[in-house]
């Protein structure tokens, strides 16, 4: 089976049924699902399996929110050069193309993500690798995109050294669904170019679900872990996917046991087209609360949202730490243990 790329292939799948409604769904964002991935989906139940979901259209995509954005996080406004954006003084994401292995239907540049996507030119690179240069105040590049490890290696091995060169980049982080999508991509030669000389590399993987880490999946994890760069997870917290605490125990357990350090959840981004995976803030705090009870502190990760219109992102909670409703005779705060017992403590 190669990468299903159209209604068509997923069709013939048995993995959608014909609707015409799907075709304006899938209008609107490129598909495709690995074979990979695509093996592990359980056909008699699609409605709910939570890789299915992930990758496959779904008519709902076409009822747009009022509040939902193309740019929900505000690339755009921090955007000094093509392919930059500098939201914060001491890092820079820097975007070298718009393909990915898979594409996931909530994604946040889901108006920016597919086969024909915006890539640098080398004028293009050119001018972006400058403008880190010029400004000594970046001290990590993250490379995203799209998927950076959807480069040829040759290519990408070019990209980390000319960001090794830059004295001032002391860190680089590659975020990738590779090692999960297309786990044969993390070849001997991939590795080999993904290590700098004098910078730390990072490696962030986006999962979402324990079903992801497959026997591929894993070994390519540990290629990569073997290899000695620190593995990070983000995982967007998806209605009907993993908004429930077992499954988000699972997935966080998963990825400890597979050297990957649980890193962020992200509340879903307001994008165009995806109430359906969107979870109210108050289930998430929840959720997180109740991980805070079963998971080792290893194995837990920071809830944030992005702010909308490019001001970055931030915890949203829970917070453990309250008013005092005797405030009036005790100047104490009132603290909320990982079962729900509350306690006094001096302020
Ligand atoms: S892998 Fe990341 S960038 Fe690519 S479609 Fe999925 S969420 Fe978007």
């Amino acid at each position: 089976m190669q990468t299903l790329r159209t209604l068509k292939a997923l069709e013939r799948e048995g993995l959608v049924t014909a609707d015409p409604r799907l075709a304006e769904a899938a209008r609107s964002m490129a598909i495709a699902l690995t074979p990979e991935l695509a093996e592990l989906i359980d056909r008699k139940d699609l409605a709910r399996d939570p890789i299915a979901r992930q990758f496959v259209p779904d008519i709902r995509e076409t009822e747009v929110a009022p509040e939902e954005r193309d740019d929900p996080i505000g690339d755009e406004v921090r955007s000094p050069v093509k392919g930059i954006v500098h939201r914060y003084p001491d890092r820079v994401l820097l975007k070298p193309l718009h393909v990915c292995p898979v594409y996931c239907r909530f994604c946040f540049r889901r108006e920016k993500v597919g086969p024909g996507g915006d890539a640098l030119s080398a004028t293009e690179l050119a001018a972006a690798l400058a403008y880190i240069r010029d400004h000594a105040e970046i001290w990590e590049v993250i490379l995203t995109g799209g998927d950076p490890l959807m480069m040829a290696p040759r290519r990408l091995g070019q990209l980390i050294d000319a960001l090794d060169g830059i004295p001032h980049v002391t860190v680089i982080r590659v975020h990738t669904r590779v090692p999960i999508a297309d786990a044969g991509r993390v070849t001997d030669e991939l590795v080999t170019a993904l290590k700098p000389k004098r910078a730390g590399l990072w490696v962030g993987i986006h999962c979402n679900h324990a079903r992801e880490l497959s026997p591929p999946a894993r070994a390519a994890l540990a290629r990569l872990a073997d290899a000695g760069f620190p593995l990070l997870s983000q995982t967007v917290l998806l209605a009907g996917i993993n908004d429930d605490v077992e499954t988000l125990c699972a997935l966080m357990r998963a990825l400890v046991s597979a050297r990957v350090k649980p890193y962020y959840l992200h509340h879903p981004d307001l994008v165009r087209g995806t109430g359906h995976f969107r979870v109210p803030i108050a289930r998430g705090q929840a959720l997180m609360k109740a991980l805070r009870g079963r998971l080792s502190g290893l194995a837990q990760p920071t809830y944030v949202l992005d702010v909308p219109g490019g001001h970055g992102k931030v915890p949203v909670g829970p917070a453990y730490l309250g008013d005092d409703p005797d405030a009036l005779v005790s100047d104490a705060r009132i603290v909320e243990d990982a079962f729900g017992g509350r306690h006094r403590y001096p302020a």
